[in-house]
């Protein structure tokens, strides 16, 4: 399985649409415990995102793609979550630059790279009821599928299952960042709407990748 410069492009299309479809939950996960803009902000993004990647041709060289997406993020989804969900495809990008393939090892690299951006440039650590919580488990998960000799499918299934359960981790929490966080003990029964986006991120990588 060679994953090129056409299945990225795809990719992150679906990865897109993904946002365009899950608005209204998002905005209703946010609504609890945030302000309710989340999936607004998710899927305005998404549809630029898209716009942008549909005018590149099917030829650039991989890093380009996740760049162009993580730089439309960060310019028109706005607000905190715009550089830090943003800055996820920037470090794809940084780690996906001068490879012709997306292998399973640069998957892994750019899943530790983004999840350190993440939480220096965020402040998040485990337990904030952030997206953080859903991305430590999933960086862990890959490391040590990797190491594990794993196929590219199945460090993906294990980031999916690992995403799946920071998520649902979030709900007894109580947020320590974002907005959520004046809510204090209110927060707790929740499940966090960022750390939802970023399981919606790796459920899709995972189908990608096992469609091919
Ligand atoms: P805003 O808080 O500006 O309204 P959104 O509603 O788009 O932004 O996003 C809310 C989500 O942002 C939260 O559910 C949480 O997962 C995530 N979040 C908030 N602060 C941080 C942070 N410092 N690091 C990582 N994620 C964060
Ligand atoms: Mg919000």
């Amino acid at each position: 399985m060679e994953i090129g410069s056409k299945d990225i492009k795809l990719m992150l299309i679906k990865i897109a649409q993904v946002y365009l479809i899950k608005r209204d939950e998002l905005a209703k996960l946010d609504s609890v415990i945030g302000d309710g803009d989340h999936g607004i902000t998710m899927a305005r993004g998404a549809k630029e995102g898209k716009q942008k990647l549909e005018e590149m041709s099917d030829t650039e060289p991989i890093n380009e793609y996740f760049k162009s997406y993580g730089r439309t993020l960060v310019d028109k989804m706005g607000g905190a979550m715009g550089p830090i969900f943003g800055s996820i495809f920037t470090e794809f990008g940084k780690c996906s630059k001068g490879k012709e393939l997306f292998t399973k090892e640069v998957f892994v690299e750019s899943i530790e790279k983004s999840t350190a951006k993440v939480m220096d440039f965020g402040g998040a650590k485990l337990g904030d009821k952030t997206m953080v919580d859903a991305m430590i488990p999933t960086m862990e998960a890959v490391k040590e599928a990797l190491t594990n000799g794993k196929d590219f499918n199945e460090i993906t299934q294990s980031a999916e299952e690992a995403a799946y359960l920071g998520v649902q981790n979030t709900i007894p929490l109580i947020a320590k960042k974002g907005r959520s966080k004046f809510l204090q003990d209110k927060s707790k029964g929740h499940q966090d709407a960022g750390a939802t986006s970023y399981y919606y991120l790796i459920k899709t990588i995972n189908e990608f990748i096992n469609s091919l």
